[in-house]
């Protein structure tokens, strides 16, 4: 099992980074995406990966960042279908994010074939996929609470081929809901943003969770560039547990 960070930047995309979309690979047949920020059919295809490998796709929050990608995503899947015929499914935190991909496709000519593509609402706090290889559930937390109303916004946890792996999604900016707990059972890997809050707040935090490898994306401008990228490696040199800070195209083996 392989996860990839294609893309890793934060709202905005850099010289070197592309917004948030990460592909967990199994088999070199199978490919659940997480996120798709903009340019992430693009992503793929620049490492050599066909869209057709698409089992799901999974979104966080419907900031930008993590859906503008979505209508490539959908064009590419239903310009080249799968050879099996079988649908990919796109799920969203709101119907207003169906809605809206449902237009934009409208809008550029596409229709929506239902047998290739299937839209779903995601449940808050709850098992929301599962196959043969995988099993994917919800975990709500609280990067959108400040909005009036709030928004649903997740961390997913992912279990497959016998491993744990939670990918955190935007979280809020004082790392309080941050998911993982010192009496969970061993994430194998945590995928975590590093943007919205001070990684000084959350290295005393995640020192005492049951982590065995930690890739950060979703990379704040702060952590770009050699010098700064040397501060955050000896940062989190200092957890119990290894740390990478992700590039776009990096690959990592669960
Ligand atoms: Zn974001
Ligand atoms: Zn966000």
């Amino acid at each position: 099992m392989k996860i990839i960070t294609l893309g890793t930047s934060h709202g905005d995309p850099t010289y070197n980074r592309m917004q948030s979309s990460t592909l967990l690979q199994i088999d070199d047949h199978a490919g659940y995406l997480f996120d798709a920020g903009a340019g992430a059919n693009a992503l793929m295809i620049r490492k050599g990966i066909s869209l057709q490998i698409l089992r799901s796709v999974f979104i966080t929050h419907q900031h930008e960042d993590h859906i503008g990608g979505l209508p490539g995503i959908v064009k590419t899947i239903t310009k080249y279908p799968k050879p099996d015929g079988s649908p990919t499914e796109i799920h969203l935190p709101e119907q207003s994010g169906i809605d809206g991909l449902l237009a934009f496709m409208a809008a550029t000519y596409r229709g929506w074939p239902p047998e290739l593509i299937s839209f779903k609402v995601l449940p808050s706090g709850a098992l929301c996929y599962e196959d043969d290889l995988i099993r994917v559930s919800t975990i709500p937390n609280k990067h959108l609470e400040a909005m009036v109303p709030p928004r649903p916004s997740y961390s997913y946890l992912i279990e497959a081929s016998g491993k744990r792996i939670l990918y955190s999604g935007d979280l809020h900016h004082k790392f309080c809901d941050f998911p993982i707990r010192p009496d969970d059972p061993p994430y194998d890997l945590c995928i975590s943003e590093c943007t919205h809050f001070p990684l000084e707040i959350a290295i005393p935090i995640l020192k005492d969770l049951p982590i065995k490898k930690m890739v950060f994306n979703h990379v704040a401008n702060r952590w770009h560039g050699a010098a700064a990228e040397q501060l955050f490696t000896e940062l989190v040199a200092t957890l119990p547990f290894p740390s990478t800070l992700a590039h776009d195209g990096d690959e990592f083996t669960v």
